[in-house]
């Protein structure tokens, strides 16, 4: 299973009840945040997540509306005496960028590494097993990178085969996790009874970006596709790909191009006091489409029947 929280959804100002660009997943016991703007933390509290799970901080560009959150975030987790390592990662510019941002947050109870793509995906697969984190570029004005996280789906348990094999039947249960077994001297493996993998889940988020090729490719087949909508009304698309941002209507013709399952828009011009109302701009093109709000949340199971969304439980 994997959970996704939109923590805020405003761009370049936070205004009440929106908060600046970030996004929390979690699965399996760990979790990684995708931008940390101003307004994370209190955000993070509304929706009731906790923010002190996560292994991994990564952020899609440097722009202050989506990392002025980060010195704040690691006081605090300072301040609660964290002590598993976090993993700080970045488009082109890590170190540069966030020397002075760590430099204010002083110094802290727990390890912090700034690793570049594709080495941070690399560690987070060493902890969490069948999942993959990836990065892809996109076009904004600054060097910029998109994220796509993957969870692998194992093949079926086939006891037909197994039983052919003449495969014991208390051995049966540490193949399906992955085990390789040895009994009476014979070795069993995981490969000799598992049917093919099956699709497995894929979650997509671009950051600050206008349409572009490698935008489309990496969310080809997502889940769940988290995009920019800075402006609403799609009279704005010249103004939007100049700034190297994107129309509610751009989006989701990427995610219509990408065959994505679900798509998500956040980073709002505070222009768009109602962004809600621009939905209809979206939706003709790509219907699955959520104009997110602060607190928004979704599972995304293997068994659709499991999947829910809704919003974070809001704690008084
Ligand atoms: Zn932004
Ligand atoms: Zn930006």
């Amino acid at each position: 299973m994997i959970t996704l929280t939109m923590l805020g959804t405003s761009a370049l100002l936070p205004i009440p009840g929106r908060a600046l660009a970030s996004v929390f997943l979690e699965c399996g016991g760990h979790g990684i945040l995708f931008d940390c703007g101003e307004g994370t933390q209190s955000a993070a509290r509304a929706a009731g997540v906790s923010l002190m799970r996560m292994d991994l901080l990564a952020l899609t560009h440097y722009h202050g509306d989506h990392i002025f959150g980060i010195p704040g975030l690691l006081q605090t987790m300072h301040s609660m005496n964290r002590t598993k390592p976090l993993i700080l990662t970045g488009p082109a510019g890590l170190e540069a960028q966030m020397r002075p941002i760590l430099q204010l947050a002083g110094s802290l109870s727990f390890d912090l590494s700034l690793m570049p793509m594709p080495e941070a995906g690399r560690f987070l697969s060493e902890s969490l097993e069948g999942a993959r984190l990836t990065a892809f570029p996109t076009e904004h004005r600054v060097p910029s990178q998109g994220y796509c996280f993957e969870l692998e789906r194992k093949g079926r348990f086939q006891p037909d085969k197994a039983d052919a094999l003449g495969i014991p039947r208390k051995l049966w249960g540490q193949l399906q996790k992955g085990e390789t077994v040895v009994c009476e001297g014979q070795t069993y493996s995981p490969s000799q009874v598992m049917g093919e993998k099956r699709k497995g889940l894929r979650v997509v988020f671009s950051g600050d970006t206008t349409c572009c090729k490698s935008l489309t490719e990496a969310a080809k087949g997502s889940d769940l596709l988290i995009l920019e909508g800075t402006y609403g009304d799609s009279a704005d698309a010249q103004l939007a790909t100049e700034r190297g941002h994107m129309t509610f209507a751009m989006a989701a013709e990427t995610a219509k191009a990408a065959g994505a399952r679900k798509l998500w828009l956040t980073h709002f011009s505070q222009r768009l006091e109602e962004p809600d109302s621009y939905l209809p701009f979206a939706a003709e093109i790509f219907p699955e489409t959520v104009v997110c709000k602060d607190g928004m949340q979704m599972t995304l199971s293997f068994d659709p029947d499991a999947e829910k969304s809704g919003q974070g439980c809001t704690k008084e």
